[in-house]
């Protein structure tokens, strides 16, 4: 690009202690076929842009993405399944009784509850096939990507959640529980849909089966409506 006009897009260089800087070459014709060119580090701006971007993708309270880190992270995975292949499945969990947990032990120990809840769903699966966000208040969503028998995976989710037998006396079970809904589906662009799009649709589904395993009495898990058991 020597002589051209302008900002160069940001390269990195690797420096000697193994790490990276990034620098980006600003030039201009300087008149007698010369060019000016002035080389800048541009790694804190970088830096500052990345945690920045993390900040407004990531829950405050849980560190797990946010609705939009969700949606981010799951428009990956979901592209990463159509062409591996393989099936994307949607949980859409909600805490039990949790409003009579905040009542019995305060907003405090209810906070801690939902970041324990969270460390667990942090750690379900490998980052690149799989996504936990906090969608709102108690509940939860995991996209998750080459899961072939997601009744069981969400039994081991919900067993997992149970073993931290966080004390709930109000609650039938004496701890904490999870009701799930659980959707799954293969990524196909045919239908005409975007990434975003079919995520959402499943999403919608999880959504609507965690309503049949809340009416189940929780403590539940249900399948979307239309997949058999
Ligand atoms: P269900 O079994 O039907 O899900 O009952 P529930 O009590 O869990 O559901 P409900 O929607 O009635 O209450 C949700 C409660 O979650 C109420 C609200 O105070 C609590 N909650 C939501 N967000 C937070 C939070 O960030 N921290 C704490 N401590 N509580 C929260
Ligand atoms: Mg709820
Ligand atoms: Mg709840």
């Amino acid at each position: 690009a020597a002589g051209l006009t302008g900002a160069s897009l940001p390269f990195r260089v690797r420096t000697r202690e193994g790490g990276w800087r990034w620098y980006v070459v600003h030039s201009r014709r300087a008149g007698h076929g010369l060019t000016a060119a002035i080389l800048r580090d541009v790694t804190l701006e970088r830096e500052m842009q990345e945690s920045l971007t993390d900040l407004a993708n990531s829950d405050a309270l849980t560190a797990l993405a946010n609705r939009r880190g969700l949606t981010q992270r799951a428009r990956e995975i979901w592209l990463r399944a159509r062409d591996l292949e393989q099936p994307l499945t949607a949980l859409f969990i909600d805490v039990d009784h949790f409003k009579a947990f905040n009542d019995e032990f305060g907003h405090q120990a209810g906070d801690t509850c939902l970041r324990d809840i969270a460390d667990v769903l942090q750690n379900l699966a490998a980052p690149e096939t799989c996504v936990a966000a906090r969608y709102g208040g108690e509940e939860f969503a995991v996209v998750l990507a080459g899961c072939d028998d997601p009744h069981s995976f969400a039994k081991g989710v919900a067993a997992a959640i149970r073993a931290l037998e966080i004390d709930h006396p109000a609650s039938p079970c004496g701890i904490v529980t999870i009701s799930i809904g659980v959707a799954t589906g293969y990524p196909r662009t045919a239908h005409g849909l975007d990434p975003d799009a079919a995520v959402g649709q499943l999403l919608e589904r999880a959504d609507e089966a965690l309503y049949t395993a809340k009416s189940q009495g929780r403590n539940a898990i249900a399948l979307a409506s239309d997949e058999a058991l």
